[in-house]
Formats: C-alpha cells, sequence, structure tokens
C-alpha cells in the first residue's frame, strides 16, 4: 500500500473533534447546573454540615420549584428511615404522595413507602390502609407482602392466612414455612378454648403447606394425649426423628411420659436411648438419666450418664453429672467440696445453657418458634449455646439410616 500525504490531516482532526466534544460536555454540565435550583445546594450543604432539618425544608423548597427532584426525596427519605428517623422520612413520602404533578406510578410508590413508614413506626392501621390502597396498582404484590408482615405483627393469625392466599392469586412466592406456624398459632389458641377438633384441623392444614414441621407434630402428639389415645400421640412425637431430628429434645420428655403411661418402661427407654446416641442432646441425656433413675436404679442410671458425657463432654453435662453423683453421696468433705465446684460451674452453665437464634444472635432461657430480636420463624434450634459452640449442628451426624 502506498503512503498518501492526506492521511497526515487524520491527526490534527481527530484533536479537533475531541477538544469540540469537551466543551460540549462542558456548556451542557454548566447548563444542568444553572437549571438546578439554588435550594437544591443549600440542602446537599444543610446535609453535609449534619443540619438534615434545614436539609429537607431546602430540599422541599426545591421540589415545589423542579419536579425532577423527586427521585432524589425518595432516596433521602430512605435514607431517613435507614437511620431510624421515621418521622421524617413520613413527612417527605407524605410530601410526594400529595404531589399531582407527580405521574401516578410515582404517588403510588410514595404511598407505599409511607405505609413501611408507618409499619416501622408501629402506626399500623394507617400503615394497613396505605397498603390495602395499592391492591389495584403495580405495587399490589409488594404491598401484600407487606400486609402479610403487619398481620403477623399483629398476630392476627387468620388475617395472616387469608393474606398468604391473595399473594398466592397474585403469583407472588408464599412464605410455607411462616404459613405453617400461623396454622400452628390459631391452633394453640383453638386448644386454649378447648377447640381440639378445629385444632387438629389447622395442624393438619399447616402439615399440608409444610410437611416437616416439627412443631405440627409435637402439638399434634400433645392432642392425642389429652385424649387418652397414647399410640397416636406416640406415633405423632416419633415422626418428628423423620422431619428434623435436631428438635428431638423438645419431644423427649413428652415421648417418655407417654411410654410410661402405656406400661411400656422397655420401649420408652429404648427410644430414649437410640436418641441419645444418634442425636445427642443435654437436654435429651436429662430425660434419659430421670427416667433410668426411675427404673433402673442409680447405679446403672449414673454409668450411661457418664458415658454419654465423655462421649461428648461439656460443662453442662458435667454439672450434671456432679448432680447425680451428689445426690446419691454421703455427706463428708469430699462432698463438700464436690458442692462447691458444682456452685462455682452453675455460675458459667446458667450462660452456656441458653437458647440462641442463629440469625440475630438473639438469646433466651427459653425456647421460641419465632424469635423475639429478629421475628424469623425456626430461627433457634433447641440445643443449648454450648452444644452449638462446640458441636455445631451442621458438623452432626446425619439423620440416621434405618436398618
Ligand atoms: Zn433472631
Amino acid at each position: 500500500m502506498e503512503f498518501e500525504f492526506w492521511w497526515l490531516l487524520i491527526i490534527p482532526l481527530v484533536f479537533a473533534l475531541g477538544w469540540v466534544a469537551a466543551r460540549l460536555d462542558q456548556k451542557q454540565a454548566m447548563a444542568e447546573a444553572k437549571a438546578m435550583p439554588k435550594s437544591y445546594f443549600r440542602g446537599v450543604n444543610f446535609l453535609l454540615s449534619e443540619q438534615p432539618d434545614r436539609a429537607v425544608d431546602a430540599f422541599l423548597e426545591a421540589a415545589q420549584i423542579d419536579t425532577e427532584t423527586a427521585e432524589l426525596h425518595f432516596a433521602l427519605a430512605n435514607l431517613f428511615r435507614k437511620r431510624g428517623e421515621i418521622d421524617r422520612a413520613i413527612r417527605l413520602h407524605q410530601f410526594l404522595q400529595d404531589r399531582t404533578d407527580l405521574a401516578e406510578h410515582q404517588r403510588h410508590q410514595a404511598t407505599y413507602e409511607l405505609g413501611v413508614d408507618f409499619l416501622r413506626a408501629g402506626i399500623l392501621d394507617r400503615a394497613e390502609t396505605a397498603f390495602k390502597s395499592l391492591t389495584q396498582s403495580r405495587l399490589a404484590s409488594k404491598a401484600a407482602r407487606q400486609l402479610l408482615e403487619l398481620y403477623e405483627l399483629e398476630k392476627e393469625w387468620e388475617k395472616a392466612i387469608a393474606q398468604a392466599d391473595i399473594l398466592r392469586d397474585l403469583g407472588a412466592p408464599i412464605p410455607s414455612r411462616d404459613l405453617a406456624h400461623f396454622y400452628c398459632e390459631l391452633a394453640e389458641l383453638c386448644i386454649s378454648r378447648k377447640e381440639g377438633g378445629r385444632a387438629a384441623d389447622l395442624l393438619q392444614k399447616a402439615l399440608e403447606v409444610q410437611p416437616d414441621n416439627v412443631r405440627c407434630s409435637l402439638m399434634l402428639g400433645e392432642l392425642a394425649l389429652s385424649r387418652n389415645q397414647l399410640q397416636q400421640a406416640v406415633a405423632h412425637w416419633r415422626s418428628a426423628e423423620k422431619q428434623n431430628p435436631w428438635y428431638l429434645p423438645l419431644i423427649g420428655e413428652h415421648l417418655w411420659k407417654a411410654y410410661e403411661q402405656q406400661g411400656d418402661i422397655e420401649g420408652g427407654l429404648k427410644a430414649l436411648e437410640e436418641y441419645c446416641t444418634h442425636y445427642p442432646s443435654i437436654d435429651l441425656l436429662k430425660v434419659w438419666f430421670a427416667a433410668l433413675l426411675d427404673h433402673r436404679g442409680a447405679d446403672e442410671a449414673y454409668l450411661k450418664f457418664r458415658t454419654e458425657v465423655r462421649r461428648m463432654p461439656s460443662l453442662l453435662g458435667l454439672d450434671r453429672l456432679l448432680e447425680a453423683q451428689l445426690s446419691q453421696a454421703q455427706d463428708d468433705d469430699k462432698v463438700q467440696d464436690l458442692k462447691l465446684i458444682r456452685e462455682l460451674m452453675s455460675r458459667h452453665t446458667t450462660r452456656l445453657s441458653r437458647f440462641r437464634c442463629h440469625s440475630c444472635g438473639f438469646q433466651a432461657k427459653k425456647f421460641y418458634w419465632q424469635c423475639p430480636g429478629c421475628a424469623q420463624w425456626d430461627a433457634m434450634i433447641p440445643r443449648r449455646v454450648e452444644e452449638l459452640d462446640f458441636y455445631p449442628v451442621s458438623e452432626r451426624p446425619a439423620e440416621r439410616v434405618k436398618s
């Protein structure tokens, strides 16, 4: 290919075009800056100098002048909500909702955000009104999800169940685990009102929604026991092993009592031994020890207990072992020493014997199906803090294979 001199013109031409483009960008940026109302910049200054109240006023003024700033207000209001300044978020969202110059979808968005503000502020009736007003909008599904949360917060279980149906109709995903617990909560209310039949129906519905819900089996067992149907009660409780064996500590005591009432001591002791072997837990071990003490004597009970504590050592286990030893020992100097050791240990074990939420870390002496800290269902596993720390559930043996 031959070199032609006119090609040399291309280089200065490219430079010239670049310079023109840069000038145009600069002009456009200056034009945009001029178009911004002064109150907008004042608002930014107030925000930077940590005067959010004055910043809000300045932004409100800017919004009255320039309708393009709606997105800025949404962002600002959400920022306030995140910081816990709900009243400011409400002011901004209310302002946006009342602006007739905004597009309909923007006003719907403001209503939705306002509903979330009211929900966070605990003004539940106004939150409900806001979300209900969006049933015909593009935000219907999101608003329906918020309404479900609201009814759950109010413990309006029937409304929450109906709301889950609405969500389903809207094609939104259903929180089946939560829904199963709503049925269980409603069933608990029925049991307290002596409506056993309705409670059983609700629990069956819960199992249809979530077949591996252990709480249902536990409650169905209790219902059967209240009707003196011992075998049925045992069958319900034993099904918990297939559903989720880590919840067996909640069932151990009920199960043993049912076996004992049937007079099937051997069956009951065997079931407890199997559970303690395959799904070790300090609470199950306690039930097994008490059962052995009553029916097999102190020596055998102590030996079995000691074997289990040696297999999975823990301070909680050692504490119970000392308790068992002390209950059998003669009162002498050695016993006094053991009592002192146990007393010192107890100061530590109280802390270790709590239950903990795996989601937010909330700890409680009592087991909760719904964590009081983060309101998540099934976030606590009925294992004591020490067990969770030393023998994490994920590292434990998987569900045993039935022979
Ligand atoms: Zn929690």
